[in-house]
């Protein structure tokens, strides 16, 4: 069969959910039986977002494949860190995503650009249109000819009306006319506001992002609507009349308790039967597929014991930016009968104002010291696990926390007070955590850490061990420093077992405390991995601990 596609545009506002929207839809499909692949279309001009810092755009997933990009002959780069949309594509599809499906305004630019430098276009000039346009194509149809789904869902980011979408929504434009006709769907998100003043949620908004999808030459099929509430026959009305999409083609997307709810919101209103019979695909819904969704969702709607877990970090004025953690966190406690209250700690408080932060501490069931990069609120992130080490609260940290658990662990327990990792301190006498030997001389910057998905040899006995129940696991990496082998003997004589290294014995993949008090560091990132319905192993055990001392301490 021929690939289908659906391109999902967003309208008035970022941040609308356009990326669960894109999921759902795939969810959807799936339950139908069809095999769905996702792109995601991001406008910005980096190559990848692995350099981004998570407060301007929220988490960098990462991906079990390491892709190697070829822009031009002779040019190569290391592609593993993609936009955070594809964590939500992961959980809702459970399948695992490549990077190439990371479509940049900067990896297209590069391409065309290098490809002009080896002569690729000699004697013509290199223009937005075609040649962007042509690459954007042709970077669409080489996602569908390497996994052949039979339907593509393409998201391109950003709102439309701004300036850098704008060669992304010309090549839809060129694309649905290269189609044969009913193969490609538009479907566009908006925000329908609602103005209490008023007691009116208002459609001009999304009239007006029409009107400007219209001028590029597009014309949405399908609107769905985000708003607080379902949107009311009158307003679906008005939106059908003045955007011309047939009523039965206008859906909303209200809030939810759980964005996993969702998929069931629009099939229930329809969207997966009408976007079958307009792509001319023969799929009816499959009960029992959507029946085990439903148990899913179930499992977050009723869990009912709350637990608290204090997180503390070094970005957390933004939800998004640990966005996988958060999940994971969630669908350990769902499969546990529990709901996870998070508690942000912004590091930098932790070095400031330590009594307020340790009732904080205090108060929680379970601290989880979240992933990072460079110095600032360090201090912080190392007393929380100082904390947890003298307390016995049950702890996870996860790579930068689990680096930091080893430093506060041999400064305070191992007594090397000048303990610290090169990436803080370079000039440390005791450079307990330090650069992987492969990259002392790795100077650039982008897609050059160990990344990607790796072997994990676990040893039986260990508390790591009891939460997967086997000796080898493959998880995802993003790391450039590790815990440094040399200080491990003195470690182990203090209390401290290493539960897993690489196959070759070399690079420290996890750590834990030997005695009573549950806290284990990963080097790894075991949240990318983490399904609803299917939990990471370690986050399950962590809220797992974390609800035993709840209850232990009443
Ligand atoms: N900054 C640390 C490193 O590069 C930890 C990275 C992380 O937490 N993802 O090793």
């Amino acid at each position: 069969m021929r690939t289908r596609y659906i391109f999902v545009t967003g309208g008035v506002v970022s941040g609308l959910g356009k990326g669960v929207v894109a999921a759902s839809i795939g969810k959807i499909l799936q339950m139908r039986g069809l095999r769905v692949d996702m792109i995601k279309a991001d406008p910005y001009l980096n190559v990848d977002p692995g350099t981004l810092n998570p407060v301007e755009h929220g988490e960098v997933f990462v991906c079990e494949e390491v892709w190697e990009f070829e822009p031009a002959p002779g040019y190569r780069f290391r592609i593993a860190e993609i936009d955070q949309d594809f964590g939500t594509y992961e959980r809702f599809l459970d399948v695992n995503m490549h990077p190439s499906n990371n479509i940049t305004s900067g990896q297209v630019y590069l391409s065309v650009i290098l490809r002009e430098r080896v002569g690729g276009y000699l004697g013509r000039t290199i223009q937005v249109i075609p040649h962007v346009t042509d690459e954007i194509k042709r970077r669409i149809r080489a996602v569908a000819e390497r996994s052949r789904p039979d339907v593509l869902i393409v998201e391109i980011g950003g709102t439309v009306g701004d300036i850098e979408a704008m060669p992304f929504l010309e090549a839809v434009r060129q694309f649905r006319l290269e189609e044969p006709p009913g193969h490609t769907l538009l479907v566009h998100v908006t925000l329908v506001p609602y103005l209490p003043r008023v007691g009116q949620l208002k459609t001009k908004p999304t009239q007006h992002s029409v009107k400007e999808l219209q001028s590029m030459g597009l014309q949405p099929d399908v609107i769905i609507g985000r708003a607080s509430e379902p949107l009311p026959r009158d307003v679906r009305e008005k939106i059908s009349l003045y955007c011309s999409v047939p009523l039965e083609a206008v859906f909303s997307d209200p809030d939810l308790e759980t964005v996993y709810q969702l998929p069931l919101v629009l099939e229930e209103q329809g969207l997966g039967e009408y976007i079958v019979r307009r792509l001319g695909l023969q799929a009816p819904l499959d009960r029992a597929r959507l029946e085990e969704w439903r148990g899913v969702v179930d499992s977050f709607l009723n869990a009912g014991e709350e637990v608290v877990i204090a997180m503390p970090g070094k970005y957390t004025m933004i939800q998004d930016s640990y966005i996988s953690i958060n999940e994971a966190l969630s669908h350990a406690g769902a499969s546990l009968g529990a709901r996870v209250r998070r508690v942000f700690i912004e590091a930098e408080d932790l070095e400031r104002d330590s009594s307020r932060v340790r009732d904080l501490l205090e108060s929680a069931d379970g601290i989880l010291l979240t992933p990072g990069f460079g110095s600032r609120g360090v201090e912080g992130m190392i007393e929380a696990a100082r904390f947890a080490i003298e307390t016995g609260k049950p702890f996870l940290g996860i790579c930068f926390g689990a680096q930091l658990l080893f430093v506060a662990f041999m400064r305070y327990v191992a007594g090397l007070r000048e303990a610290h990792t090169t990436e803080v301190d370079p000039d440390t006498p005791h450079p307990v955590v330090d650069l992987l030997p492969e990259q002392k001389q790795v100077v650039e910057k982008g897609g050059t850490m160990r990344l990607g998905a790796h072997p994990v040899r676990v040893r039986p006995g260990t508390r790591l061990y009891e939460a997967y129940r086997s000796e080898l696991i493959y998880e995802r990496f993003r790391h450039r420093y590790h815990i440094n082998p040399e200080y491990v003997p003195l470690a182990e004589s203090k209390g401290l077992v290493v539960s897993s290294t690489d196959p070759s014995g070399r690079i420290v993949n996890s750590i834990e405390l030997r005695g009573p008090a549950w806290i284990v560091g990963v080097q790894f990132h075991p949240e990318y991995k983490s399904r609803p319905g299917r939990p990471s192993p370690i986050y399950r055990e962590f809220v797992r601990q974390a609800l035993l001392s709840r209850r232990q301490r009443g």
